[in-house]
């Protein structure tokens, strides 16, 4: 491809709006650009590179056994209905929904268990025609709350998504270890090294889960992983556990009081107030639920982990509460709840809590506490579970004996079971030999491939530019001429050029009359992985130089062999 030919609109400025150094540098290269919040058109060297990414997914999926389709993007409401999706889903607003002219409900696809249950159900009948994983490589649709980092979290972004049906628990491990496999080997052929990690299961239902994350050490991952320095155990914040260690003390229970604690509502200033240790304090957080007003508490020390608290209240919605609901629930400002005398909220303390003797609790009174607190004997707990995040160094819960440490971790792909929620609430049966009908097993698997794509940047970058892994590279190789507007130049550097797609090699001619630093610059930019660059100089002594763009240093090849040279280099990248 000639430069001039295609469209590359490279930028001088960082665009002002990007945070991370992927999203700076997409935008910059002449990747992608923005067209609304989280909504991105993707250029034609983004294209290139989305093809290769969904090409290598497609012949992992192929490899372990999936089948491609290709289903709706417009969804009528009742599918979703029939699962109790329109409802939960609604209340995260996270659908984007519209109507048709006959003012029929409809959505934009997420994600398509519905729809996938829908075709199975309609034409698979017997266990003969069991197992099944068919995928599908799309355009997704999410309202998200906070669409950002370019493609990393978009309203409108490509995902793969596989699902699997067996006949039973056991089929259903095996297809979710072939998608294990799969991931495994795609994301590796991606350039991209992969941590699997237990997750939550959310929104998508079912149990057990896994995400898998790229490694990074900035804000570009949005995950928080827990690794254990003596075994394999690895979870996402949100689901990692550590062995209890916590020891009730042996102090004697003291008489309960209540004291003032003026202009002190954190847990620091509260615990600095009255001298005591944070572990001392028990912390009441209220959300509001579907259900009513929940007091969540964990020990000072602690954060709450709001998606262990929403399962273990089976998975209800939860939002913090407002200053409005804490005043009616408590009879107090925020900063002073506590579970004393409440009455009418669910009470859910985490494990550790109950250990707690003679704890300082806030006392439902502006500004006042009460010192030598005990659950059980002044505060009555609902449900005791845990529901706090790990903090580093903590024992790991799996080997009991290695020390928890944390990553983060940038979630390019995850593998749900999904059990029998879909195919029993949308009656996706199969017959077994004795002519018995069950509800098929389900599991569902997604690859973010535009997400996937941005994560190597965020990887393989340097102050420079992007420096593509070779197998998602928009091209192997540019060619950059410094004297393209001399005709003898031009007629050798077109020669070499004409060569290469006889091969081929999959180039770039920069092909643009531009001043040999422009050029440099904008090929460390884009990131191809070879620069081939022919000078005047070089060439009257019948050569030209090629340079890996990961490399520091470059090699001088004879001009016969350059070709030659180049696919031999990019063998090796
Ligand atoms: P996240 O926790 O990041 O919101 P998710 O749990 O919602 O992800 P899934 O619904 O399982 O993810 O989607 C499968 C894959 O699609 C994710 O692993 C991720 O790589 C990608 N993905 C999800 N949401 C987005 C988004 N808003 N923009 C880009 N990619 C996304
Ligand atoms: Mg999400």
């Amino acid at each position: 491809m000639r430069w001039t030919q295609t469209y590359i609109p490279t930028l001088r400025e960082e665009p002002a709006e990007a945070e991370l150094a992927s999203h700076k540098l997409l935008v910059r290269a002449g990747y992608i650009r923005k067209l609304g919040s989280g909504v991105y058109s993707y250029l034609p060297l983004m294209q290139n590179v989305l093809t290769k990414v969904s090409q290598l997914c497609r012949e992992e999926m192929n490899r372990f056994g999936g089948i491609e389709l290709l289903m709706p993007v417009l969804h009528p409401a009742e599918i979703w209905q029939e699962s109790g999706r329109w409802e939960s889903m609604g209340k995260e607003h996270i659908q984007f929904r519209l109507k048709d002219r006959h003012d029929h409900a409809h959505c934009l696809g997420g994600t398509h268990e519905e729809v996938i249950t829908d075709i199975v159900r309609g034409e698979v009948r017997s266990y003969k025609q069991l197992p099944l994983i068919l995928y599908q490589i799309q355009t997704k649709f999410r309202d998200e709350i906070r669409p950002r980092f370019g493609l990393m979290r978009g309203r409108e972004f490509i995902m793969k998504d596989a699902y699997s049906f067996d006949r039973d628990e056991e089929g259903r491990k095996q297809s979710y270890k072939k998608m294990e496999r799969a991931y495994f080997s795609f994301f590796k052929r991606c350039g991209l090294d992969t941590v699997m990690v237990e997750s939550d299961t959310g929104a998508m239902g079912g149990s057990g889960a896994h995400e898998f994350m790229v490694v990074v050490d900035n804000d570009s991952g949005e995950n928080i992983l827990v690794l254990c320095d003596n075994c394999d155990y690895a979870a996402n914040l949100e689901k990692a556990t550590a062995l209890d260690t916590s020891k009730t003390s042996d102090e004697n229970e003291k008489e309960m009081q209540i004291v003032d604690t003026p202009n002190a509502g954190t847990v620091e200033e509260v615990t600095a107030f009255l001298n005591v240790p944070a572990e001392k304090l028990v912390k009441t957080i209220l959300y509001k639920g579907e259900n009513g007003v929940v007091a969540a508490l964990v020990r000072g020390d602690r954060e709450i982990n709001e998606v262990k608290l929403a399962g273990v209240l089976n998975g209800e919605f939860l939002e913090i509460a407002d200053a409005e609901t804490v005043q009616r629930a408590t009879n107090a400002p925020v900063g002073f709840a506590g579970p004393v005398g409440l009455s009418g909220v669910r009470v859910v303390a985490d494990l550790e809590v109950r250990k707690v003797r003679n704890a300082v609790i806030g006392a439902n009174q502006n500004e006042k506490h009460y010192i030598n607190s005990n659950a059980g004997r002044d505060f009555h707990i609902d449900i005791v579970a845990d529901i706090r995040n790990v903090t580093d160094g903590e024992t790991c819960s799996k080997c009991s004996k290695g020390k928890l440490y944390m990553r983060r971790g940038i979630e390019v792909g995850n593998i749900f079971n999904l059990g029998t929620k879909y195919s029993s609430s949308m009656n996706a049966c199969y017959m077994d030999e004795g002519g018995v009908d069950h509800p098929m097993v389900m599991g569902s698997y997604g690859i973010g491939i535009t997400r996937t794509a941005q994560a190597a940047v965020e990887k393989f970058c340097d102050d420079k530019g992007i420096i593509w892994p070779r197998p998602i590279a928009p091209y192997d190789m540019v060619i950059t001429p410094l004297n393209y507007d001399d005709p003898e130049h031009k007629a050798t550097v077109d020669e070499i050029y004409e060569k290469c797609k006889t091969v081929h090699l999959s180039v770039l001619l920069d092909d643009r009359l531009e001043r040999a630093g422009v050029k440099l610059n904008d090929a460390d930019l884009i990131g191809i992985p070879l620069r081939m660059t022919i000078g005047k100089k070089s060439l009257k002594a019948g050569k030209v130089e090629l340079k890996a763009r990961k490399a520091v240093e470059h090699e001088e090849v004879g001009l016969e062999r350059a070709v030659w040279r180049a696919e031999e280099m990019l063998a090796e990248l």
